[in-house]
């Protein structure tokens, strides 16, 4: 199918683009890596009357690794985050994500900003924002303001963004010192959205204790879900955590949904198995800090 009809605009600034948006209001959308937007369009299950393609922004491409982590700006590709070196030895979660997202050709369109406005719950990266603790730019003309990722992610394919706004740019802190990051999913098939998928962080004191362990939950609700299972796992070494104990509070914790894929019951099954898996991978790689 075709879309249906729009006005199309390609702005050549931040300042024509933020314009664009704020004079098409509820009606405008942002046209980014297209590789959701169109589809939805093809399929007329979106119909905005007006897109504002960013594309030609090229300000808003740079990838920028900071003290305390790393800035995305909103035309930055998933393939460009995931290949660059500063980038993973800044926040390896990146990488270990973005690696699970689609195939390489839909990695050199679709952004990685564009996948946190889209707001889907089955993808990876809300999920990576969430477990970090990140936040959004969300920019109009004359004001800008953070959205934190836990306000930010507000339903399915809904978020705090408002009509008239432009996510410029996403912030990944840095991992905490001596901690590790991982990421676990299963999907039918290789790049297909994950049936349910798990992103660790577990951080331990100087003497490789446990100090924190949380999760961030995919496919398993209708936003990120965040479960910290510090607790669970005590203050041990994670040689003798118990990480089982972790995992059936994930699966107590979350209320996944059936669809054609998977049964509620499958998907609290693969929430426990990835949970142990994930957060064992995270605390190796925390010990090898
Ligand atoms: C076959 C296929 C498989 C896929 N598999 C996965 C997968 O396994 N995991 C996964 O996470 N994703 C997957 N995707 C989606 C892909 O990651 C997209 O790139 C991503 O979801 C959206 O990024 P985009 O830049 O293409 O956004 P677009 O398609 O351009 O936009 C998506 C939505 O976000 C809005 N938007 C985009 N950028 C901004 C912005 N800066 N400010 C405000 N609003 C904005 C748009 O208006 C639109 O509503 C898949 C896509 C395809 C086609």
């Amino acid at each position: 199918m075709k879309p249906p009809p729009f006005e199309y605009h390609a702005p050549r600034s931040l300042g024509e683009a933020l314009d664009a948006l704020a004079g098409a209001g509820e009606h405008g959308k942002v046209l980014a890596g297209g590789q959701s937007l169109i589809p939805l369009l093809n399929m007329r299950l979106a119909a905005p009357a007006h897109l504002v393609d960013i594309n030609r922004l090229a300000e808003l491409a740079a990838v920028d690794v900071e003290p305390g982590g790393v800035r995305v700006g909103a035309l930055a590709r998933h393939a460009q985050v995931e290949r660059s070196e500063e980038v993973a030895a800044a926040q390896p979660l990146l990488r270990q994500a973005l690696r699970l997202v689609a195939h390489p050709v839909i990695r050199n369109r679709g952004t990685v900003v564009g996948s946190l406005a889209h707001a889907d719950p089955a993808a990876e990266l809300p999920a990576v924002l969430t477990l970090l603790r990140g936040s959004v730019r969300l920019a109009r003309p004359g004001a800008v303001r953070d959205v934190a990722a836990e306000d930010f992610f507000t339903g399915p394919l809904e978020s705090a963004m408002e009509a008239g706004e432009l996510a410029v740019s996403a912030f990944f802190p840095a991992p905490p010192p001596r901690s590790g990051t991982a990421f676990r999913e299963v999907a039918r098939r290789h790049g297909d959205y994950a049936l349910a998928g798990i992103a660790a962080l577990v951080a331990l004191d100087d003497d490789l204790r446990i100090t924190s362990a949380t999760v961030a939950c995919v496919s398993l609700g209708p936003v990120p879900v965040l479960v910290d299972v510090t607790d669970a796992v005590g203050h041990r070494p994670p040689d003798s955590a118990d990480w089982a104990s972790a995992a059936r509070a994930v699966a107590d914790r979350i209320e996944p949904e059936a669809d054609i894929h998977a049964t509620v019951a499958y998907r609290r099954h693969l929430a426990g198995v990835l949970t142990e898996q994930a957060l064992r991978d995270a605390a190796r790689e925390a010990v090898d800090a």
